[in-house]
């Protein structure tokens, strides 16, 4: 099956429970006892594991093409439980310098608190990895396409790199969906996501995903019994029927991202554009190589720093100036003061996200109407 075949058939039960031809939703907590041994197996939400679940783990392994799949409370969830499933005190993670704000602030407060240290490297560069390798490395972490300056590591090298080394190669493929990209078809060992963004696609669930091989994926299922972080069926339905639409959504955001990154780029009132899909960004010739599409993501600065930015904001019809991406909505925010807002002001700027920085989630509105829109608030 392709991708699309598989949105909308992979996981589904067959026959089809009671004949529905959309999977119920079945919002009991427990379930009767069916002589299961293991106390990961009883049935109960909490565990992960009623009939919603059970299927979206089965779609979600079919999109990423890896071995098993699971669900969770939100994407943190995800990357919260993976890295506690994998790490102790005393471990050391090497991890892309750029990762989303609430991954680096895991990595950097949360998880130095319990003895796990991080080092950060510019996952782009492989030559500077070796030098800050350890005995007790144990995992490199990194993002597909990075969130908010769309920047792509070196993904044909991470997880040769992870595995030469005795470590887990885990990687946030958020940004890209597997329409885009698929990790483990590189070689990458756990994939999380959060699928609060394009996966479900609408703005109203926060979920997320954990996939790869089925020893991995079951050592996260546990820790996540006993971390509590499982996602609720009624999410779990709303999810399974955003996935449906995934390849179709993610296209078009892709092309509309393309077109509108393009049209700023050559506005004389923007001063950089920050999109994997256009040539004159660093790492366009990679994205070009491995993803089917660049993403519906992207950042740009104005001339006119922080002011023009308050009145572009102030300007613009369509877009909603609100953190998340992924959504119908086309969304913009100022990452300084958003997603990136945890972060330590020199840890920003070493980041390369300054003050006036702003990251466009483009939606599914008419691509010229955001063009227009643009148009006219920066006049
Ligand atoms: N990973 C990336 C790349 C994100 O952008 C986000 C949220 O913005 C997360 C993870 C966290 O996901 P959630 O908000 O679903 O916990």
């Amino acid at each position: 099956m392709r991708v699309e075949t598989k949105l909308v058939h992979a996981g589904e039960p067959r026959p089809r429970h009671q004949g529905a031809v959309s999977l119920p939703i079945y919002q009991s907590s427990t379930f009767e006892y069916a002589g299961a041994t293991d106390y990961h197996d009883l049935q109960y939400i909490r565990l992960n594991n009623t009939p919603n679940h059970a299927a979206l783990h089965a779609k979600l392994a079919a999109l990423e093409g890896t071995e098993q799949a699971l669900v969770t409370s939100s994407g943190m969830a995800a990357i919260s439980t993976t890295l506690l499933s994998l790490l102790s005190a005393g471990d050391h993670v090497l991890a892309h310098d750029g990762l989303y704000g609430g991954t680096f602030d895991l990595l950097h407060h949360d998880l130095a608190r319990l003895g796990i240290t991080c080092t950060f490297v510019d996952a782009r560069r492989p030559e500077t990895w070796a030098a800050h390798v350890t005995p007790r490395t144990r995992l490199f972490y990194v993002e597909t396409i990075t969130n908010p300056l769309a920047q792509v590591a070196a993904h044909d090298q991470v997880p040769q790199f992870a595995r030469a080394h005795g470590m887990v190669s885990v990687i946030d493929n958020t940004l890209a969906t597997p329409i885009n990209f698929r990790p483990a078809e590189h070689g990458y060992d756990l994939i999380v996501h959060s699928a609060t963004k394009y996966l479900n696609g609408h703005s109203d669930i926060v979920a997320g995903v954990i996939a790869g091989r089925a020893e991995l994926v079951g050592n996260a299922k546990r820790k996540l019994d006993h971390l509590g972080g499982a996602l609720d069926p009624h999410a779990c339905f709303l999810l399974h029927r955003g996935l449906k639409t995934l390849a179709l959504r993610v296209r078009y955001q892709c092309q509309s991202a393309l077109e509108i990154a393009g049209a700023l780029a050559r506005h004389p009132a923007v001063a950089a554009v920050h999109y994997p899909g256009l040539e004159a960004h660093p790492d366009h010739a990679r994205a070009r190589r491995w993803f089917a599409g660049a993403g519906g993501l992207f950042s740009f600065e104005l001339t006119g720093g922080v002011a023009a930015v308050d009145r572009l904001f102030s300007r613009l019809t369509l877009p909603l100036s609100a953190p998340s991406l992924g959504g119908p909505e086309t969304l913009i925010t100022r990452p300084a003061t958003t997603s990136h807002a945890g972060l330590a002001p020199d840890i920003r700027r070493r980041q390369g996200i300054t003050d006036g920085l702003v990251r466009l989630s483009v939606g599914l509105e008419s691509t010229q109407d955001l063009i227009d829109d643009f148009t006219a608030a920066l006049a």
